[in-house]
């Protein structure tokens, strides 16, 4: 089958003799994949920031389909099904998934200082191929997966895999109470969904940063928000305290994580600390910029083990710091009836439909922020 083969950082292609995938377990499916995306997270496995990413691995973890094939323990799907499939492994029955924390399944992933699984994200996240292919496994197939509702678009129903539920994620960790002030770092698809999600929540201000001009137009119009370009702010901290009354947002969101730019960095000068600064470049704002007793939500991804974080501010100030990956299934039927109640409209960050075939441009223009390109999706061959 055709599917997506890393072969080192920044060298991704899609190879038309990759082997099918097979029912290993009963409660597997397998799922003929009819629309799958490329996300920031797989910007940081394209950069090679990701530990034990091996070569040959299938990158993917936002993708629909067709159930083709199911496990003989499978009861809740059929086949010929049409479904989401959230980006998170869970087996819906350990410790975690029982508090609703599907991203930290034990069972998928048993390594206890890592996330649970994850489709297509590294043996870090457990080692399981992708949805970037023709067909993908689907591992405890009657958890995650859900069957799309009729009506809905499938351009929104394969956002539901990972962005809309994520970035509503990351505004309720935010705890955002009625009036808030939020600071959105990061003008991405995951940045401009929390920041949009942030309204739902009660917010009174919301202020995104970035540095890409055609993104912060977007986010301006589609998320009705302020959205300031951080280099041509001379520091976005000082920046955010100012128009504060110079206490610092309510809370701050980091939707950007590591940051490549800091580690070509490192490659460049062999100096490991500056890498390190340079990779958490937003979460140093986000901590600096929040008020006293304010809340600091990461979304973003930090894959390297070692990131330089101001704990010492945090602390002094009394920061409340959540992250975590987000719980899809948690909140998928939320998502849906805000898409319904016409609160969500996803699809509308979608600038790009590009044949799976195609694969090393499209990483390339999702990467280096070509053609106005907010978020790709990729379309498998039929
Ligand atoms: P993206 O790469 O499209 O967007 C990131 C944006 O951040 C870019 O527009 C970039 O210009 C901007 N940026 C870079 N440095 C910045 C800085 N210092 N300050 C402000 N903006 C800066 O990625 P995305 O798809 O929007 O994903 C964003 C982050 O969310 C990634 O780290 C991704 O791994 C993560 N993510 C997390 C989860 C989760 O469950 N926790 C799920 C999906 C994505
Ligand atoms: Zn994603």
């Amino acid at each position: 089958m055709l599917a997506v083969n890393y072969r080192g950082p920044y060298r991704i292609r899609a190879d038309r003799d990759r082997p099918m995938p097979e029912i290993l377990h009963p409660e597997d499916a397998i799922v003929r994949v009819t629309r799958t995306c490329i996300c920031g997270s797989d910007l940081h496995l394209y950069h090679g920031l990701v530990p034990d990413t091996r070569v040959g691995a299938t990158f993917g973890h936002e993708f629909i389909g067709v159930v083709e094939e199911i496990g003989p323990d499978v009861k809740k799907l059929k086949v010929g099904d049409q479904v989401i499939v959230p980006f998170n492994i869970a087996c819906g029955k350990c410790t975690f998934c029982k508090q609703g924390l599907f991203a930290n399944c034990h069972e998928a992933n048993p390594e206890a200082t890592a996330v649970g699984g994850v489709f297509g994200y590294s043996h870090t996240a457990g080692g399981f191929n992708g949805g970037q292919a023709e067909y993908a496994r689907v591992p405890y197939a009657d958890v995650g997966p859900m069957v799309i509702p009729p009506d809905l678009h499938p351009d929104d129903a394969v956002l539901l895999t990972d962005v809309v539920p994520t970035g509503y994620q990351a505004a309720e960790m935010g705890g955002i109470q009625p009036g808030d002030t939020v600071v959105v770092f990061g003008a991405g698809p995951i940045g401009i969904m929390a920041a949009k999600c942030s309204w739902l929540f009660g917010a009174g201000r919301v202020i995104v940063i970035d540095h890409v001009e055609y993104r912060l137009d977007f986010v301006r119009k589609y998320a009705q928000c302020e959205a300031y370009n951080f280099k041509s702010l001379e520091d976005p901290v000082a920046f955010i305290k100012k128009t504060t009354d110079s206490l610092g947002a309510d809370v701050c969101i980091d939707a950007v994580g590591v940051d490549a730019a800091g580690s070509a960095m490192q490659t460049l000068t062999g100096k490991k600390l500056l890498m390190q600064a340079g990779a958490a470049t937003a979460l140093h704002w986000a901590i600096n910029a929040v008020k006293k007793g304010g809340v600091v939500s990461i979304i973003g991804v930090y894959g390297p083990p070692a990131n330089l974080v101001p704990i010492g501010s945090a602390m002094n100030k009394g920061v409340t710091i959540r992250t975590n990956q987000a719980s899809v299934k948690r909140l998928l039927p939320r998502m849906i009836d805000h898409i319904q109640k016409g609160h969500l409209d996803p699809k509308a960050i979608i600038t790009h439909h590009i044949p799976l075939e195609e694969v090393p441009d499209a990483y390339r223009i999702f990467n280096d922020k070509l053609d106005n390109c907010i978020k790709t999706v990729l379309i498998p061959p039929t």
